[in-house]
């Protein structure tokens, strides 16, 4: 699904503060809220407003709010301190990529030594 609302969609319940998160930044666009199941110190995510269910399902012309979505996590990230030990963005799609709520999200993870290759 693209772009409209999902009654059951976990994260615009979140979205239409019907679920509680802890929020960390909101505009228009954009929402970011703590994971509810931190892997890091810090485990930020950071959503569109907009319902997309991927980055599969982003449309053409959703370049501006994705990199907005970039840039929103690049200023969490210096606003709570990670920004010079450097952090790690994660957008999984799809079920091989171990995505689990179909409404696209970045993840933001610092405050502790990444390693490489994921998992
Ligand atoms: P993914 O596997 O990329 O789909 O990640 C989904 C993430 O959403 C997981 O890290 C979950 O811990 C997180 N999550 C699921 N429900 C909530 C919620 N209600 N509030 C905050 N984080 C959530
Ligand atoms: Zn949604």
């Amino acid at each position: 699904m693209t772009g409209s609302p999902s009654a059951e969609c976990p994260f615009c319940r979140i979205v239409r503060k019907e679920t509680a998160a802890k929020i960390v930044f909101e505009d228009e666009r954009v929402l970011a809220f703590e994971d509810i199941r931190p892997q890091a110190p810090v485990h930020i995510l950071i959503i569109p407003k907009k319902h997309f269910d991927s980055l599969a399902g982003a449309p053409e012309g959703s370049e501006g709010l994705l990199g907005e979505l970039l840039l929103r996590a690049r200023e969490i990230a210096g606003k709570k301190g990670i920004a010079s030990n450097g952090y790690r963005i994660v957008l999984n799609t799809g079920p091989q990529s171990g995505q689990q709520v179909f409404h696209i999200h970045f993840h933001l993870l610092g405050g502790r030594p990444m390693s490489w290759p994921p998992g």
